[in-house]
């Protein structure tokens, strides 16, 4: 690797002075100094300090099959001199999206034989929102607009995303939601159960979306959406009762079902993807992030035979952006599927990895005071902060215990996540049984630390 070519002192300057940083207050972090990224290798990345760095998050959720990978390096030169753009809207088309769109169809769960491409999650939500309202449309049902979702969902952050979305934080922010979206609280037994099983809770959770279709009108209402596993809400497994019976409702009463695959699929949970682990039968799948191992940013929508036959019979879908399909990111992502499939990544992390892992995550945690929840699935890992486990009692102000504790992480040297009063992470699926003891060694050192401080 090439040595940066500034010092961290300057590359902190020039950010503080130039660059607004997604989801940050980027006053307070100017003064803090970002951590300068500026290289990676397999589940490590590394800072302009030389530190060595432990990613538990695979960058964004996204890094499935580890740094470094020159077979996505070479796809991408070899497809920018072959043909480095070109559009599919006006009567044409070009290998890479072909090769990669009948490549998903062998991927994805049966039924799954068409694909709209974008170039993020939130794009594929937003695709989403106008695809569902034009098939109702065409259905001769064009007042079948409402699309349900859940609290704390998250479904990126375009006006239709956020709006999807059950982020409050980011309602407030831009006049969201936009009409014709509504909310059900989401499935998380260990905080809203009470004194239910989380069986009973996980039918009383998904019996939610029945009272609302009630309540709205089954003739107004389009689809509900929601991600197998709520991921930026803190990894909130929901219990097994409840997409069985998420999946009843929207059979009884007509309307689409809609996974957002964006996390879960490319092997997050164990399965391609997580609609595959539930079991369920979603019309729609949002895919982003794993689909390129985010190597270069792509995503889309898989449309289900039932909805692309009616889609496809109904003349012009006037939506798409220039990069639909772009040929440089398609040849990546094709050749990210491939590495999956050849290398067996998923089948591998189900067989060696994922449950030593998660045994080594409960052993870790499951007696520790400051810890409650201890949650994991797949390369899912999360677990709760807790003021006083014996009683359940959880910190008023859970958030910012977190974010301490993150930053505890982050000092030494390991990339977690804080959401709410959770600490979460999602390593690259190549995460080795002696990576994935250093991963629970080092989680359980930080945690001892923040717990020291207290
Ligand atoms: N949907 C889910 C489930 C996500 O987790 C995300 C991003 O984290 C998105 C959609 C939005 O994707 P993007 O950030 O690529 O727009």
């Amino acid at each position: 690797h090439s040595s940066p070519s500034r010092s961290t002192a300057e590359y902190q300057a020039l950010d503080a002075a130039h660059h607004i940083h997604p989801f940050s207050d980027t006053a307070a972090l100017n003064a803090y100094g970002s951590r300068v990224i500026t290289h990676a290798e397999g589940i490590y990345l590394y800072d302009s300090e030389g530190n060595k760095i432990f990613d538990a998050m695979s960058g964004l959720w996204c890094v499935n099959i580890g740094y470094g990978r020159q077979e996505l390096a070479e796809a991408a030169y070899q497809q920018m001199l072959q043909l480095p753009f070109y559009n599919t809207f006006f009567k044409t088309t070009h290998p890479p999206v072909i090769e990669l769109s009948s490549l998903l169809a062998q991927v994805a769960p049966e039924g799954f034989n068409h694909v709209f491409y974008t170039n993020s999650g939130s794009e594929g939500n937003d695709t989403i929102i106008r695809m569902v309202r034009h098939y109702w449309a065409l259905l001769g049902q064009p007042q079948k607009k409402t699309i349900i979702a859940r609290e704390n969902g998250y479904h990126g952050s375009t006006i239709g995303g956020a709006s999807l979305g059950g982020m409050h934080y980011m309602h407030e922010q831009g006049d969201l939601p936009i009409p014709g979206i509504a909310h059900i609280e989401q499935p998380y037994w260990y905080a809203n159960g009470g004194e239910l099983s989380p069986k009973e809770y996980g039918l009383k959770a998904a019996r939610a979306l029945e009272q609302k279709i009630l309540e709205l009108g089954v003739e107004n209402v389009a689809a509900f959406i929601g991600e197998p596993v709520q991921g930026a809400g803190g990894i909130i497994i929901p219990p097994s009762t409840y997409w069985p019976e998420i999946q009843r409702i929207c059979d009884h009463y007509g309307i689409l079902l809609i996974a957002d695959e964006v996390i879960c699929g490319f092997g997050r949970t164990g399965s391609w993807f997580g609609s595959q682990h539930y079991g369920i039968r979603p019309h729609l799948m949002t895919i982003a992030k794993g689909l390129s191992s985010g190597y270069i940013p792509i995503g889309g929508v898989l449309v289900h035979d039932t909805v692309a036959k009616v889609l496809i019979e109904g003349g012009d879908f006037n939506h798409g952006f220039t990069y639909s399909g772009h040929p440089v990111a398609c040849a990546v992502a094709a050749t990210n599927i491939r590495i999956l499939q050849k290398e067996r990544i998923i089948e591998r992390m189900n067989e060696d990895v994922a449950p030593y892992a998660a045994q080594l995550w409960h052993d870790a945690f499951d007696q520790h005071p400051l810890v409650d929840d201890v949650r994991s699935l797949g390369f899912f890992f999360a677990l709760t902060l807790v003021e006083d486990k014996a009683s359940r009692k959880r910190f008023e102000h859970g958030s910012s215990m977190a974010l301490r504790c993150r930053d505890i992480c982050l000092k030494n040297q390991l990339v977690m996540r804080a959401t709410g009063d959770s600490m979460i992470a999602a390593p690259p699926l190549v995460m080795t049984r002696a990576q994935a003891e250093e991963f629970v060694r080092l989680a359980k050192q930080c945690i001892d630390e923040y717990a020291r401080e207290l």
